[in-house]
């Protein structure tokens, strides 16, 4: 009885010791397949890249992908929540794992240079003709969550359970996510038990991978503030209440919600981008516009600086003696994306078992939006990982230099292609491997 608890110590270590090793053989077989996929993913992105699609008019690109999809094995659905593409490859018992990438580009036109530049130009929400470009990288999403399919539809016998591929429209209009989930994607589909993403880094070197653990982007919300006064001529003031000075006083009074009134200890941001009001030297206007970003992590850092924002709005066009309320309105955008801890930890420690240790760094969380964090929100254990973009040399070089590198969204984004998408399918397939049940 005695030698039981040494008995169980020296099981549990050689079973921790399998794990591990049983991990890193489910993936390396696997990911061999690469090599003789890459050309082939390597052509598909050079063709994503140069037929960009703004948001919610990804029709051509979900249908690419959905054709791939379908070649390879998968159950597909399109037109889902919009553009949105779901494949499903059932392979028995065992977990739901999800695989998201997001279809759209930007109203940006290339500068990079490259042979395969986007020369496309498409019609925008308003009508007016944008040109249109993958500045964001979600081309190397695409390529390298086609190139996990692919290679887990290729190897079913290594693997157990459901692999959900999301392609979701409109990731940068923040909406994508809700109209895939509004339309049932828990639902109509198998409902994950973990859900995995990346997201390009134009700051990472590449062949490397970044992670956060908890919140990694921001809480993003838009607010659109009516000042009014009562106009007149400008040599009058005395006949009139300015908006214009009220406007003035107004945003500076903002800036101290988040100096004065939040815990230093808690990030948030409040910056007002656009303030409209007024025509001619000498005229005091009726009405000043203010638009309003406001960026957190914790909900009720959120509703603390919205209720102050509406506070002081409202107590400084009292004190101008304006002759109506302010009209506020907040344009809901994304919540904050939160990685499981849990999650997080076990996806790191398989990853950097296929990519190597040196190559996996913790990094620190930003202040941008990703509505991937809808999919966490609905109750799915997710994980967001960063992939990184930058030619090695060229990173070097360019913090040698002090340089700033072209940013996501930048006309010149231009990752280094051949090592970012082995990297993203790298990462997409060996997260899968791990959650996903061993046969
Ligand atoms: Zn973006
Ligand atoms: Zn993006």
């Amino acid at each position: 009885m005695k030698s039981l608890p040494i008995l169980a110590l020296l099981l549990a270590t050689a079973a921790g010791t399998a794990r591990d090793a049983h991990a890193a053989d489910a993936a390396a077989p696997v990911l061999k397949g690469l090599d003789g996929l890459y050309p082939e993913l390597d052509a598909l992105y050079r063709e994503l890249h140069q037929n960009p699609e703004l948001s919610l008019q990804e029709e051509k690109t979900a249908a690419k992908l959905a054709e791939r999809l379908r070649k390879a094995g998968f159950e597909v659905t399109q037109k889902v929540g919009g553009t949105g593409v779901v494949a499903v490859l059932r392979n028995g018992k065992g977990p739901t794992v999800m695989l998201r990438t997001d279809l759209d580009a930007l109203p940006v036109e290339e500068k990079t240079g490259l042979p395969y530049a986007s020369q496309v130009t498409a019609k925008d929400d308003s009508g007016q003709t944008v040109s249109v470009m993958h500045a964001c990288g979600h081309d190397v999403h695409m390529t390298s969550w086609l190139g996990a399919a692919t290679l887990l539809a290729r190897a079913k016998d290594r693997w157990r359970g459901t692999l959900v591929m999301v392609g979701q429209p409109a990731e940068e209009k923040g909406g994508g996510a809700r109209l895939m989930l509004k339309d049932g994607l828990y639902s109509r589909f198998p409902k994950p038990d973990f859900a995995v993403a990346i997201h390009n880094s134009a700051t990472a070197v590449a062949g490397t991978v970044e992670y956060v653990s908890g919140y990694a982007l921001a809480n993003v919300d838009s607010i659109d503030i009516s000042l009014y006064g009562k106009g007149g001529h400008g040599a009058y003031p005395h006949t009139t209440v300015d908006p214009i000075v009220l406007a003035a006083r107004t945003i500076l009074s903002l800036q101290t919600i988040v100096s004065r009134e939040k815990s230093p200890l808690e990030p948030a941001v409040l910056t007002v981008g656009s303030i409209h009001g007024g025509t001619k030297h000498n005229i005091i206007p009726d009405e000043v516009k203010l638009q309003l970003t406001l960026r957190s992590y914790k909900p009720e850092v959120r509703k603390q600086i919205l209720a102050a924002i509406e506070r002081v709005v409202n107590a400084e066009a009292a004190a101008a003696g304006a002759p109506r309320k302010p009209v506020i309105s907040l344009t809901e955008g994304t919540p904050a994306t939160y990685n499981d801890p849990a999650l997080t930890k076990r996806l790191v420690d398989a990853v950097s078992r296929t990519l190597g240790k040196d190559n996996l760094r913790e990094t620190q969380p930003v202040m941008g939006g990703e509505d991937f964090s809808e999919y966490g929100l609905a109750g799915v254990p997710a994980v967001m990982l960063w992939v990184g973009t930058v030619e090695p040399k060229r990173h070097a070089e360019a913090r040698a230099a002090g340089e700033t590198l072209p940013s996501l969204h930048s006309a010149l984004f231009a990752p280094d292609r051949e090592r970012t998408l082995r990297t993203g399918v790298t990462t997409l397939t060996t997260s899968a491997l791990e959650l996903l049940g061993k046969p």
